[in-house]
């Protein structure tokens, strides 16, 4: 038996993980999934900006090489310009690398930190890829709750009593994935206070940025200090619905003169796999450059809010689940009455649902999530078909009773 590696012991990604493949098998029977469960807005009709398709286009024939492992200047140069826009101080063209999402840059960032053992405080529940980065680096997650009573705030208490000698950093996704969340103001600077108390690198996961409803306001937390390090992360992926093209970035501020040597390995592992996509990085600049047509998806009338307004009305409607309504991205995280449903498994309550109504969610404990009394449910279908799909879940719960 050829077995994989002890480094994937503990290392999970539920989104594409066994309740998804049950999926794909049932597509390859004939059945159609509604899938409310993966954030990639382009399948279901958001298409990314003309403009920034034109320019891939009619750039690709000066594509074709590698670039410098940080990625195309102008590519940067833009990024460095949205520094300012949000505020981040003191951001030179070198403390940008361009990566294949966001992705690549969250498993590189704690390939180049972590030693075995060495500690970071991931939010619970959380996107899961920062706790399997973790993880795989030979580190060890470490999770600090977020409050549902609170809108999903971090709980700052918790947090911090979870700080050992150990702790190298904390991460803070916002808007958040999966509850939606967008946190304050009040909340960031408290979140950099105690990482400056503490001396811990903070790891801003801000790749919806732009996804924003209501009032709410995005802050970065690397506009709040220079005290500490800080690694900010967005891409196209979200704000520009170009997932495909695999393009992010990663932001690196704050106290760099304390951190020569990690910033030496980041830019080590960037060499070793010689560049990111060159194409889509021709889309960049024009990207944050042009006009921010997400802007247009977010107002009362757009797609994105009417979608959410629709998602939340229906989930939560059905007896037995409530759920803290979303202020940017385009998740919801509900809570599902566990002792009304008789639910034990919220991995099972997912594929039963998948295998009686055709209906893909992601199970909340694949978030990072203690309790089985949470599903994520995505967006981005139009109003009809999440009110249709929603409907559908309310009629399969009128009989559930676990399994
Ligand atoms: N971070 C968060 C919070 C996400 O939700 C996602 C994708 O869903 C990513 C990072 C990865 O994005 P990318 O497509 O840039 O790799």
């Amino acid at each position: 038996m050829i077995q994989k590696s002890n480094r994937l012991l503990n290392v999970f990604y539920e989104i594409r993980g066994p309740i998804f493949e049950k999926a794909l098998e049932l597509e390859m029977q004939g059945y159609k999934i509604t899938r409310l469960n993966i954030g990639n807005p382009a399948p279901f009709g958001f298409d990314a900006p003309d403009e920034i398709i034109h320019d891939v286009i009619i750039n690709i024939r000066r594509a074709q090489g590698y670039t410098d492992s940080k990625g195309l200047f102008a590519a940067r140069k833009a990024v460095m310009h949205d520094c300012q826009r949000k505020g981040i101080p003191n951001v030179q063209i070198d403390d940008i690398y361009i990566g294949n999402g966001v992705s690549e840059l969250i498993l590189l960032s704690m390939q180049a930190l972590l030693n075995n053992g060495d500690e970071i405080l991931i939010p619970a529940p959380d996107y899961p890829l920062w706790t399997a980065s973790v993880n795989l680096a030979g580190g060890k997650a470490v999770h600090y709750r977020c409050n549902e009573a609170a809108d999903w705030f971090p709980d700052l208490a918790d947090l911090e009593s979870k700080i050992t000698p150990r702790t190298k950093g904390m991460v803070i996704i916002n808007p958040n994935n999966p509850t939606g969340a967008v946190y304050s103001e009040e909340v960031l600077r408290q979140m950099v206070a105690i990482a400056e108390r503490h001396n811990l690198i903070i790891f801003s996961d801000e790749i919806y940025d732009r996804i924003l409803y209501d009032d709410a306001v995005h802050f970065s937390p690397a506009t709040f200090s220079d005290d500490i390090l800080f690694l900010t992360f967005s891409g196209l992926s979200k704000n520009y619905r170009a997932a495909g093209f695999r393009a992010g970035w990663l932001i690196v501020s704050g106290a760099k003169y304390r951190a020569k040597s990690y910033i030496e390995g980041i830019t080590a592992l960037a060499s070793m796999r010689l560049c990111s996509n060159v194409p889509s990085q021709f889309a960049i600049q024009t990207a944050l450059g042009g006009y921010q047509s997400i802007k247009d998806l977010v107002l009362p009338t757009g797609r994105l809010r009417r979608q959410r307004d629709a998602a939340y009305e229906k989930l939560t409607q059905i007896p037995g689940i409530t759920c803290v309504k979303p202020r940017g991205a385009f998740y919801m995280f509900p809570k599902i009455d566990v002792e009304k449903y008789n639910i034990k498994d919220d991995q099972q309550f997912a594929l039963d649902l998948l295998i009686d109504q055709k209906i893909l969610v992601v199970h909340g404990t694949g978030f990072n999530w203690p309790q089985p009394d949470h599903f994520r449910v995505v967006f981005l279908p139009t109003v009809e078909e999440l009110s249709q799909t929603i409907d559908r879940i309310g009629l399969f719960l009128q009989d559930y009773s676990g399994s």
